[in-house]
């Protein structure tokens, strides 16, 4: 129980408000809430809440600013860089939308669903798939993301090579601003010029200039056929592969074009943990040997499912002339391409089990990454002997994971908390060091260190440090503008409290 009065005062209002049973004091209820999803991050906020309502939302911000109380919004708390998770002074409140479920409207010609923030990705999958239609955002935390997190995040995931991040499928959304009050922007319109882009300043955001309580989300039309083949690269050094993966990738964009709707690059390094620990999703026997990296390739075709395996199997053809792939398998069944999705999907999870890694989510021009690779890889070999790089992920969209884990030989022979315990205070004893490295490099080629996980608390500092004191002012402005009490997801994205 807190002891400061403001706060006190602000709980008890909110359960008038909310009711008793969406208003958690008590450390365990609170447990799963106040820790982020991969248990680097340990919150204690004053309470979690629930709102149920865009009204309730405006309610308890209207109440936060009377009583200065921090509100952390949270949808999933399935983000990846600490952006959901509260402080330890006891003092933030996290402002959950989970319970905020409603499906708004749906519009069959204009295809578009309208939803509040707490959906589920998933919820809205379906809801797209009943209008036969497709909601192409996709990542392996659908079921419990939310399009509230999605949007604040502008999360990217396994489409965006063919249909944009969360942003570009964003056409409006509502939002309480920190003052409480309601912004309806929820417009379904693929062009509106009135102004300044509000919506598309909340997007992205990280809970830190409004809370985003509704979305109009675009839908796009089924394709006929969608084909997945695995791909395995010649070359057994991981930057290599990582160069020939580039090269592959023209190939499949000069034979496919917008047909080519994904393409997943993974080193073994991040494919073996998941045969450690989701054996049954692991890379297909035979396929290549396991040294050699692979590729993970998805085809879908307005016409028909011929029409796509036509195109992909002319793809692999002229990548196996050229010695860029030297051997591959098209899905044969849905049951197939889902277990190929699998492999590449279970990576994050495989990779939690493993233990702590000092994670990357950066962007590189696709012209620099073959050359990135090779450089950051020789530089850290030299530096950290012994560390295991799990390069993986959207190389269609120029975004690698570019994760380092602990040498294995500091745990062998450790039960699973030691391996846990050993790979923390490796992490912690190396990160700064390891993410110089890597983001020195990748800022050199005019990268991104934020490719679609945001900063959140994780990269809020690598980002001050390298953008330019002008561009870092024009954040400061904005935050200033939209919150000068500081309420809303204080010290994410930009320090705010000294
Ligand atoms: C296994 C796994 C795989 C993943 N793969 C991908 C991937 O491929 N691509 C990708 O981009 N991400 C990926 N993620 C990260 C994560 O799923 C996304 O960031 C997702 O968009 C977060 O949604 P959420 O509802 O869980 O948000 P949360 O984690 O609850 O919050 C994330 C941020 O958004 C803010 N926020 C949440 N809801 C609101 C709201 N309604 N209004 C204002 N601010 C809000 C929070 O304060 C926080 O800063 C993955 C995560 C996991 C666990």
């Amino acid at each position: 129980m807190t002891t400061d009065p403001s706060l006190s005062t602000f709980l008890s209002q909110a359960r008038e408000l909310l009711g008793d049973r969406a208003v958690l004091t008590d450390a365990e209820g609170f447990a799963p809430y106040a820790n982020d999803w991969r248990q680097k991050f340990f919150g204690k906020p004053a309470a979690v809440v629930f709102a149920s309502s865009t009204e309730q939302v405006a309610q308890l911000v209207r109440l936060a600013n009377t009583h200065e109380v921090a509100l952390v919004p949270q949808g999933g708390n399935t983000g990846l860089s600490g952006g959901a998770t509260p402080d330890d002074t006891g003092r933030q409140v996290i402002l959950n939308l989970s319970r905020m479920t409603r499906i708004r409207a749906r519009d069959q010609d204009n295809k578009t669903i309208t939803v509040d923030a707490g959906v589920t990705m998933q919820t809205v999958q379906e809801e797209a798939d009943k209008m036969g239609l497709t909601f192409p955002l996709n990542l392996t935390a659908r079921g419990t993301a939310t399009i509230g997190g999605n949007l604040s995040t502008n999360a990217g995931g396994t489409a965006v090579l063919r249909y944009g991040n969360a942003r570009a499928l964003c056409l409006g959304v509502e939002v309480v601003t920190a003052d409480g009050q309601i912004w309806d922007g929820l417009r379904g319109l693929r062009k509106d010029n009135t102004g300044y882009d509000l919506r598309d300043l909340f997007v992205g955001a990280e809970g830190t200039l409004g809370i985003i309580t509704g979305a109009v989300m675009a839908l796009h039309p089924k394709p006929a056929g969608v084909m997945t083949a695995l791909a395995c690269l010649p070359d057994p050094v991981p930057a290599k592969a990582a160069a020939q993966a580039v090269a592959l990738l023209q190939i499949a964009q000069q034979h496919c074009n917008a047909s080519l709707t994904g393409f997943e690059f993974m080193t073994p390094s991040s494919m073996n943990p998941v045969s450690d620990y989701y054996p049954q999703f692991a890379r297909p026997a035979g396929l290549g040997t396991p040294e050699q990296s692979c590729v993970l390739l998805e085809v879908s075709h307005a016409e028909s499912e011929q029409a796509a395996t036509a195109l992909l199997e002319r793809v692999l053809e002229v990548a196996m002339e050229q010695d860029l792939v030297v051997d591959a398998l098209v899905a044969q069944s849905m049951q197939q391409a889902q277990a190929f999705w699998d492999l590449r999907e279970h990576i994050t999870m495989a990779a939690a089990e493993d233990g702590l890694q000092v994670k990357f989510d950066i962007a590189l021009p696709i012209s620099s990454i073959a050359e990135f690779c090779r450089i950051t890889e020789d530089k850290l070999r030299q530096a950290y002997p012994g560390i295991r790089l799990s390069n993986f992920g959207h190389l269609g969209d120029g975004n690698l994971h570019f994760n380092v884990a602990a040498p294995a030989e500091l745990f062998e022979g450790l039960d699973r908390q030691g391996r846990h315990d050993a790979c923390r205070q490796y992490v912690k004893a190396n990160e700064d060091c390891i993410r110089r490295i890597i983001h020195d490099e990748v800022v050199a080629r005019q990268g991104s260190i934020s490719a679609e996980h945001g900063l959140g608390i994780l990269r809020r500092d690598e980002a001050a440090h390298y953008k330019s004191s002008v561009e870092m002012d024009l954040m400061r402005r904005i935050k200033q503008a939209l919150d000068p009490k500081n309420i809303l997801n204080p010290n994410k994205v930009l320090r705010t409290n000294p």
